[in-house]
């Protein structure tokens, strides 16, 4: 089969579905391609249950990614499916991923999406400087995908790996996590274990469990009967035995964390359960050569480039080693750094463009912007950036026409509802 399309945006993780959502809202025939047989990427299949990156800091934070994502914050309120809490210096979105995948689900249906799900990308064609078809396999046969421009949400930079254009890889490693969502606890024993106070308790006991990690943390969705557990880190490889060593490994882990939780807060947790292990959280595999790479003195700095598409104020959270997580915050309250467009676009192709963790940052710079916040705004970016560039270079596109549509995700300020009081 062959699908020809405008176009083609492979990865349906956060990036991914606002990148097609935006380019089929501006009336571009778009293909999205996932390889699960299911919509959300780490969005909804891995568990994270929590969106940051999207508010200010300070004491009353104000969000700064609007758009498409408008539509999904907006049914998951209504829904009780969305619960804002204080976090760090700003205001993180607990949310309920079934609901957030089937959101998905049907605006991409509405928007008229060529959705293809179980479609995996083996190989991709690139003729003077532009990628022109993909091969995708899929349990049904295979699929051929034309497009005029592709977007590379897959995280993982897997077409421009497939075309053989130039990638990065971490050299040293960048740890994922197994999430966990546990069920089974008392409700009204909820601030005994809330925030990172469980995380004390494990520094001084992880030898006994077994456990690598001895920081993260537990958040309870109030009133739904669930947490998020985050405490656990697994190596992300990228070679296939291994990987899937590493998400066994990541298994082994959780089930460490569970009987850790049991047997130390026998009153709030004594009874709990794993309802669900998310799929392998992946932060960091491969990523773009871009026209430019993102440094963390531009994280730092705040740096505003003429071609800016997308800002946050998330500190920088690094995972970078096997026992914790290195954080480093913002001194100034109005803190807020920008991601470039060069950085979406590949150095190398006309027509390819990243959105997503896999755009060019250095490791520190990555360690920010790769939270959801900012993949929602980089995907609405790319889509953006593409429809300009009609066809010719996306090197070309004329940088204050892009910041234009994409004012409100640049300078916009809203308080939300349902943060008023948090
Ligand atoms: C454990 C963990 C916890 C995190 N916690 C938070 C948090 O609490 N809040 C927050 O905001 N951020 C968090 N992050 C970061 C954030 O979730 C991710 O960086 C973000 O979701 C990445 O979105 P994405 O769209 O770029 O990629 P992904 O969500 O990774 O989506 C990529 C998609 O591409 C598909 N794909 C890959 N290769 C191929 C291929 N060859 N063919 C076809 N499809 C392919 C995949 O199946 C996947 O669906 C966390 C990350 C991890 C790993």
């Amino acid at each position: 089969m062959t699908l020809d399309a405008e176009v083609c945006v492979v990865g349906g993780g956060a990036a991914g579905i606002m990148a097609a959502l935006t380019a089929a809202n501006l009336g571009r025939k778009t293909v999205l391609l996932d390889a699960m047989p299911t919509i959300g990427g780490q969005l909804v299949g891995t568990l994270l249950g929590t969106i940051c990156g999207l508010y200010s800091n300070g004491p009353r934070p104000y969000r700064v990614t609007f758009g498409a994502v408008d539509d999904m914050l907006n049914e998951l309120h209504r829904a009780g499916a969305i619960h804002a809490r204080r976090a760090l210096d700003t205001i993180v979105l607990q949310y309920d991923e079934m609901l957030c995948g089937r959101w998905s689900e049907r605006a991409l249906s509405r928007a008229n999406v060529n959705l293809v799900l179980g479609a995996v990308l083996r190989s991709a064609r690139v003729e003077s400087r532009r990628v022109v078809e993909l091969d995708v396999s899929t349990r049904w046969g295979d699929l051929a995908v034309r497009a005029d421009g592709f977007v590379d949400a897959s995280g993982d930079a897997a077409i421009a790996w497939h075309a053989g254009l130039p990638v990065r890889e971490p050299h040293q490693p960048q740890w994922g996590t197994q999430m966990i969502l546990l069920e089974g606890f008392a409700e009204d024993a909820i601030p005994d274990f809330d925030g990172f106070h469980v995380a004390e308790v494990l520094k001084n006991k992880k030898a006994e469990y077994g456990l690598s990690r001895e920081d993260g943390f537990i958040f309870a969705f109030p009133g739904r009967g669930v947490a998020t557990v985050n405490m656990t880190h697994m190596p992300n490889p990228t070679e296939p035995i291994a990987a899937t060593r590493a998400t066994l490994e990541g298994r082994d882990q959780a089930d460490k964390v569970l009987e850790f939780l049991r047997r130390e807060f026998p009153r709030s947790m004594g009874q709990v359960r794993i309802r669900a292990y998310g799929l392998p959280g992946i932060r960091q595999t491969r990523w773009f050569v871009g026209a430019h790479q993102l440094t963390i003195d531009e994280v730092r700095t705040g740096h505003r480039p003429a071609d800016a598409v997308a800002r946050c104020s998330w500190p920088v959270e690094a995972h970078d080693s096997a026992e914790t997580v290195h954080w480093e915050t913002f001194e100034d309250r109005n803190h807020m750094h920008y991601v470039p467009l060069r950085s979406l676009v590949h150095r190398d192709s006309d027509n390819l463009i990243a959105a997503g963790r896999c755009i060019d940052g250095d490791v520190a710079a990555l360690a920010s912007v790769r939270v959801m916040g900012p993949c929602f705004a980089m995907g609405q970016a790319a889509a953006h950036a593409l429809d300009i560039s009609g066809g010719k270079s996306l090197h070309d596109v004329d940088s204050s026409r892009l910041a234009n549509r994409l004012r409100d995700n640049l300078d916009g300020a809203k308080i939300d509802r349902w943060c008023d009081g948090v």
